[in-house]
């Protein structure tokens, strides 16, 4: 690193300190769970960070050693492109699985980022799964139906699961909250930062009450925090008040990076891993590891 006087600018702190954070990341091993954790990834908010958090999790887990599976549940397919998975109208998908009640396997694919990244992407025809999905048998219930199925049938089960939501509240999001076993929040620094989230706590309290009795909200990670604006740092403020015991010390900057990355059908831990978005995502992984196992 540099020396003397040049150790006192802004830039060479940030530097040093981006530095260290490396340092520690690549010291730490991960532990794994002993039993397969299944997240998902809600905000009935759209833009908040739901799609760039699941993947980017999912691809530093997979990086530290980790069996990771993305379900994609939203009809954008935004997950599937982040993981270099194509998701045009005719490949198996989870529609095939929520409606048409194919085996999850079938619609399985390997992340060409890492052998351990397993996706079942999601294609257009999940648009009009909500509607589908109103008339059928157990509608609640079909996707944690076919992942316990697929879990069970494996020898090496996946360690953790993310399921990727769309930014609504209808079946699709039933279904994940009824698979799951965690709730994974993201809150964007951003005005109105929580608003929504008493609905969507409301509607969680339903869902343990009626379908999931073991769904928790485990973890809430703020995004897009930017450093510079007193908004950002009152959001944080507000949400660890809020959610003490589940707000990750990690807060994902706002980076070009993270942004430019799925245009290159990659997550930034792919595209550029020591990025500041790269690190924050790389420690947000470690403390989620680390908690399951606490
Ligand atoms: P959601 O899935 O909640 O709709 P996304 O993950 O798709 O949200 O993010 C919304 C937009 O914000 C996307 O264009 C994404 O690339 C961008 N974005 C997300 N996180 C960051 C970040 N940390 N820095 C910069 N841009 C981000
Ligand atoms: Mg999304």
């Amino acid at each position: 690193m540099t020396t003397g006087k040049f150790d006192t600018t802004p830039i060479a702190r940030e530097l040093a300190a981006m530095a260290r954070r490396r340092q520690a990341l690549s010291a730490q091993e991960l532990p794994l769970p002993t039993r397969t954790r299944i997240l998902t990834v809600v905000n009935q908010k759209g833009g908040v960070g739901k799609t760039t958090t699941a993947v980017n999790l999912a691809a530093a887990l997979a990086q530290g050693g980790a069996r990771v599976l993305v379900l994609d549940l939203d009809p954008q397919g935004n997950a599937s492109t982040a993981l270099g998975i194509d998701h045009h109208a005719e490949v198996m998908s989870t529609y095939d699985v929520l409606i048409d009640g194919e085996p999850l396997a079938s619609a399985v694919a390997v992340s060409p980022q890492s052998k351990r990244l397993q996706v079942v992407p999601s294609t257009i025809h999940l648009a009009g799964a909500d509607l589908e999905l109103a008339g059928m048998e157990r509608r609640e219930h079909r996707l944690r139906e076919a992942l316990d199925a697929h879990l069970s049938s494996l020898d090496e089960p996946p360690h953790y699961v993310f399921i990727d939501c769309p930014p609504s509240l209808g079946l699709l999001t039933i279904n994940a909250f009824t698979a799951a076993t965690e709730v994974l929040l993201p809150i964007q620094c951003e005005y109105y930062a929580l608003e929504g989230v008493s609905q969507l706590l409301d509607t969680i309290g339903r869902i343990q009450a009626h379908l999931n009795p073991r769904l928790t909200v485990s973890t809430v990670i703020l995004t897009m925090f930017d450093g510079r604006t007193l908004l950002s740092r009152q959001v944080v403020d507000e949400v660890r008040s809020h959610f003490p015991e589940q707000t990750l010390d990690a807060v994902i900057p706002r980076s070009v990076r993270v942004s430019e990355a799925p245009g290159y059908g990659q997550t930034v831990i792919a595209y550029d891993p020591n990025s500041p978005g790269a690190l924050s995502y790389r420690e947000a992984a470690a403390e989620i590891a680390r908690r399951g196992t606490a």
